[in-house]
């Protein structure tokens, strides 16, 4: 990354010092404001509030099941499954609804392929040593899981398209401890990445060492739509194409649709990995909640209410990116101080700045009273080598609050920045 200010020392101490009177401005303001985590806004929730009132006094399924008690169907219902089935890209007779977090879903896959023999496998995966490819930046919660259950993480470096596959096909290819990717295909957590037809594609047909392989597409983003509506491939039946048919568990979930937390999670898969879910989640639970199945089924009506509930959505989340952008352009456009993503969707913005420098603006805006997700957190073990990443969360906050946030945190990679560069000289 280049400077204006790191040539010319007179210039450069003017911006450290303009940089430092704004921070100690920063200060003064006495703000107390949060970004960590993206979380829905209260008005994103509120689009949802018929959710409360719903099933208004009715409990039976379409096919008659009475959703107050046990029993039938295990796989959710199947007017639910129908309206997020296109959305997944899975045919909806290998599309589970099942639990209240996709992540608990990926947890239980792992579980079960540690305890148990995932289809393909020679073993358990607990009997040996095993890894997962890590595109970084990527999303914590799946590089926490990994660290719970033991499992090596490999990090791969992120491109305009996705994982860096050649990166990515020369380790499968050789090493039979790689287990799994994490993928976030579309609008990935953080950086807002849709993953191209080309990706998808050398997904799909990779030769891998270890027959098990398999990869955890993280659809959370799925109709997360901020700008147009960008379209990712198949990877179900790119993979069933390719002869790997057990290759890939899809993920989903209503938590940033409806209310986070209270909605639905989705599993999408092969007939064999279904079957082999089902048989051991059986022993698991005896069901999943029905009654909140069917609310949710009553509130979106079908696919297109889907959509139009998204585009509620939407006009809400839109300006919040378009002022992160806004300000971060007008502060820090011309600085070379930093860099960001500007996603067509989802929920985060990834902000990189200089290296040895975001660990620096996290504290510097902490102090300030402006929490901001860990620097690092995109990182395996909390570990970002060239520590330049820092992940946004735009959602949560008002705009208002979120003008000063991002005008707050500009300060803060400005007086990092500058005073790393001058440190260098
Ligand atoms: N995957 C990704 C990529 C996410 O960003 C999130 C939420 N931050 C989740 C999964 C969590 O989804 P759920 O609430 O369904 O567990």
């Amino acid at each position: 990354m280049t400077t204006i200010a790191h040539r010319d020392a007179d210039a450069l101490a003017l911006h450290l010092d303009e940089a430092r009177r704004d921070y100690a401005g920063l200060k003064d303001r006495g703000l107390s404001l949060d970004l960590t985590r993206g979380k829905p806004s209260p008005e994103q929730l509120d689009l949802s509030a018929e959710l409360l009132t719903l099933p208004g006094g009715r409990y039976t399924a379409l096919d008659g099941t009475d959703c107050r008690n046990y029993g039938a169907p295990g796989d959710g219902l199947r007017e639910l499954r129908d309206i997020f089935a296109p959305a997944l890209q899975v045919p909806v007779d290998q599309l589970l609804a099942v639990g209240n977090s996709s992540l608990e879903l990926m947890h239980d896959c792992l579980v079960h392929a540690l305890l148990g023999t995932v289809p393909g496998a020679e073993g358990r995966w607990a009997d040996q040593r095993v890894a997962f490819l890590c595109p970084v930046p990527g999303y914590d919660r799946h590089f926490a899981l990994c660290e719970r259950l033991g499992i090596d993480m490999i990090p791969v470096p992120m491109t305009d398209g996705g994982p860096d596959m050649g990166v990515v096909e020369n380790l499968v290819r050789s090493d039979a401890r790689i287990k799994g990717i994490w993928c976030v295909p579309k609008y990935s957590n953080p950086d807002g990445t849709c993953y191209s037809d080309e990706t998808v594609r050398r997904l799909s047909t990779m030769e891998t060492a270890a027959p098990d392989f398999r990869i955890f597409w993280d659809n959370a983003y799925a109709v997360h739509h901020l700008d147009g509506e960008t379209g990712v491939g198949d990877i179900l039946a790119a993979c069933a194409e390719a002869g790997h048919p057990d290759r890939v568990f899809v993920f989903g979930s209503t938590s940033k649709i409806t209310f986070a937390g209270a909605g639905v999670a989705f599993l999408g898969s092969s007939p064999a990995n279904v079957a082999w879910w089902r048989a051991n989640s059986t022993k698991r639970t005896i069901g999943p909640d029905k009654l909140n199945q069917l609310r949710h089924a009553l509130f979106l009506k079908d696919t297109d209410g889907l959509r139009a509930h998204m585009r509620r959505h939407r006009r809400i989340l839109a300006p919040k990116f378009e002022t992160v952008d806004r300000v971060f352009s007008e502060q820090l456009g011309d600085t070379g101080l930093a860099t960001w993503t500007r996603p067509k969707g989802g929920y985060f913005v990834a902000l990189t700045v200089l290296d040895g420098c975001a660990r620096e603006v996290v504290r510097l805006a902490a102090e300030a009273g402006i929490a901001v997700t860990p620097a690092g957190a995109t990182h395996p073990h909390g570990n970002d080598p060239d520590d330049r990443v820092i992940r946004i969360g735009p959602s949560y906050p008002t705009l208002e609050e979120l003008e000063q946030i991002a005008y707050g945190i500009t300060v803060c990679v400005r007086l990092a920045g500058y005073e790393r560069l001058t440190a260098q000289r």
